[in-house]
């Protein structure tokens, strides 16, 4: 499956933001405080953005932030722009509802893109059966759990040691003791904590 190789960290000095794409380990290490400045020359030498470099950078910021490559994030918007209401609303639900995105939500990995692979090596099932597709959209009511031959290994357990310290957000619920996770409602752009300018990132495509 295609994804990003470049340093993580790189792609939030990039974006000009703590994208978090380590999870936890954001909180305690990061090299966007160290050095905040963009990879590359110095911004003093740099023009000032464009309007279209402002849509860019929005766009880019919500792409690394699911950790999705461009095609993908196109798909997830012209979906959004099918639906009814407001689109940059219905992408960031859309993005919420991945169930790779659930996963980390849940607590049950440190990162996205470790819940991806948590999602892509098949240690999920959704309502009792394997999803192994890190894009599936849970819908409310879901069920996630862990496989059982998942709930064997050393990183389910160290998983089920970590998840007391977890918060989880109001639209999921989580059964901490059977590590299972429940879609109580559907997410809201309410629901997501980091601030995304979501109308640049529709004037960019709408273009
Ligand atoms: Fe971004 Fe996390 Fe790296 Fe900091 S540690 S630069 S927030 S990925």
């Amino acid at each position: 499956m295609a994804r990003y190789t470049e340093a993580v960290c790189r792609l939030c000095r990039r974006s000009g933001d703590k994208l978090m794409l380590k999870g936890d380990r954001c909180l305690t290490k990061c090299t966007f405080d160290k050095r905040p400045k963009a990879p590359g020359p110095q911004l003093s030498r740099r023009r000032r953005l464009s309007d279209r470099g402002v849509q860019i950078r929005q766009k880019q910021k919500v792409k690394y932030t699911y950790g999705l490559l461009e095609r993908q994030f196109r798909r997830f918007f012209e979906e959004a722009e099918r639906q009814p209401g407001i689109t940059g609303d219905n992408l960031l639900v859309l993005l919420e509802r991945r169930l790779d995105n659930v996963v980390y939500r849940l607590g049950f990995a440190n990162s996205r893109s470790q819940a991806r692979q948590l999602v892509n090596h098949g240690h999920f099932i959704v309502n009792g059966k394997k999803v192994n597709i890190p894009s599936y959209l849970v819908k409310e009511g879901d069920v996630i759990s862990w496989h059982e031959s998942s709930r064997k290994t050393e990183f389910f357990k160290s998983a089920s040691e970590a998840i007391s310290g977890k918060v989880i957000p109001g639209w999921l619920t989580l059964e901490k003791n059977q590590m299972t996770g429940r879609v109580y409602t559907m997410p809201t752009p309410g629901d997501v904590e980091a601030t995304f300018d979501m109308a640049s990132v529709v004037e960019y495509y709408s273009r």
